[in-house]
């Protein structure tokens, strides 16, 4: 059925990069004749699924939105990949997202736009436009996305699904293209808080193939999101997280969700995190400067595309003609700051400084965290923009990411779940809820109480 729907619909919506139609019949089947053996299943037996094409699948074209990669087929899976494939997943395909996952509408990917079901003419959001647009279309009721700054909270907001970020280590990054390595985290993409604690479960947990991946049990997200409640929970809204930029709508949304954790008997606290006001300078820097690194392994060489390679050129030229013809304009822009931020002379006035307001920021988590359970805050300023309207203006584009940002940079975990219609335009809003590193259950304890 599924499979059916997308042949319905991604021609126009474009969630899909790569459909494995016989990968996913076979899949099925394999269920199928499982059960009819009487053998046991996995927890999420036969369940189709949407992953975003930042994953290694082993056999299956992995491109990260890139033409660098375009034709590469992994020899193995990520961590995750196994993950879902053990817990009897059904993969139908691979999602469309921004190049290496630098964006905020699904507009960087080299194989064009994903539209927003709601309107297609409006962005689904990204990096992870792919995955979020696939489930708001129905073309799965699952998905997965990342988050290095919001890429699975920001689309999940403007598509009215649900999108978690878990705390940094709980999903292995193990064949997880890296883009920043100390801010990526896989994570579960749903259209229910419920569904989404299923997927949680199925895909955190301790790797050792990832360095740091947390060696510790995965917190109960299951039995939180089907018994959620915030009686006697202090909910506490960010000072710093309203004012210029944000539209009228979102706000409305927003603050009646406020009142709703008030009226389900949670105490309600405003708290003040100065720092945040620093997080998007912050991030750029930071983001940038461990993808100019990450991303040097991509030399034209190794995998995916070669330029020039005619005989009669050096390797490094074949390299330089390689990432010239591969890359795209926001992936070499940010090889270029982040190369830049790291040269000798300048790496102490920008990277060292970033780095020393990522500190004050985890440090005022740590000060509200003392006063509050969660956090809650609008997960974007605006709702969905229409495709082209800020493709010209990357500062215009980062800033969607204002509210998201400050949770990557410290480590813990966070959920966008929908919030209702913004009155003026009538596109979804979404509802973030923060909590402290590894108490990730609070997320959905607290979304299944408001969703
Ligand atoms: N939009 C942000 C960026 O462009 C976040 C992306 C992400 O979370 N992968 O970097």
């Amino acid at each position: 059925a599924h499979l059916a729907r997308i042949d319905a619909v991604d021609e126009k919506v474009h969630a899909f990069l790569h459909v494995d139609r016989e990968g996913a019949l076979a899949q099925a089947r394999a269920v199928d004749e499982k059960r009819a053996r009487g053998e046991k299943l996995g927890p999420l037996a036969g369940v189709p699924l949407a992953l975003k094409d930042i994953f290694t699948t082993e056999g299956i074209p992995t491109t990260v939105g890139s033409k660098i990669l375009e034709g590469w087929i992994p020899p193995y899976d990520a961590t995750l990949t196994k993950r879902l494939k053990d817990a009897d997943v059904v993969i139908l395909g691979k999602t469309n997202m921004d190049e290496f996952a630098m964006g905020s509408s699904t507009e960087n990917s080299a194989y064009g736009p994903t539209g927003n079901p709601w309107d297609l003419t409006k962005i689904p959001g990204g990096s992870g436009g792919g995955s979020s647009a696939a489930l708001a279309s129905y073309e799965a009721p699952l998905a997965i996305g990342t988050d290095t700054g919001g890429s699975i909270r920001q689309p999940a907001a403007v598509t009215g699904t649900v999108g978690v970020k878990p705390t940094y280590g709980a999903v292995s990054r193990y064949g997880m293209v890296a883009f920043s390595s100390s801010l990526d985290q896989g994570g579960p993409c749903a259209r229910t808080v419920l569904d989404a604690a299923l997927l949680h479960e199925v895909i955190a947990g301790h790797d050792p193939l990832d360095s740091t991946s947390i060696d510790a049990p995965v917190p109960p997200v299951v039995e939180a999101a089907r018994n959620g409640s915030v009686a006697g929970m202090r909910v506490g809204v960010v000072k710093q997280f309203r004012g210029e930029g944000y539209q009228a709508g979102v706000l409305q949304r927003f603050d009646e969700s406020v009142e709703l954790l008030r009226e389900l008997g949670a105490e309600i606290v405003e708290v003040d995190c100065p720092s945040f006001d620093l997080a998007l300078a912050a991030y750029y820097l930071i983001a940038p400067s461990e993808c100019s690194s990450n991303l040097a392994r991509f030399d034209g060489l190794r995998y995916g595309l070669r330029t020039g390679d005619d005989g009669t050129r050096s390797a490094e030229d074949v390299t330089a003609l390689t990432r010239e013809a591969g890359f795209g304009p926001e992936v070499k822009r940010r090889v270029m700051l982040g190369t830049y931020a790291l040269s000798s002379g300048y790496y102490d006035a920008y990277y060292g400084s970033a780095q020393k307001v990522r500190t004050l920021i985890t440090r005022d988590f740590e000060k509200a965290f003392e006063q509050v359970d969660v956090l809650v805050s609008p997960t974007t300023p605006t709702t969905a923009f229409a495709i082209g309207e800020r493709a010209d203006d990357p500062m215009a584009m980062y800033l969607a990411d204002l509210c998201t940002i400050p949770t990557n940079l410290a480590g813990n975990a966070a959920m966008s779940l929908p919030c209702g219609l913004a009155p003026e335009d009538g596109l979804p809003v979404g509802l973030q809820i923060i909590a402290p590193a590894m108490k990730d259950d609070r997320l959905y304890k607290v979304g299944a109480a408001v969703e």
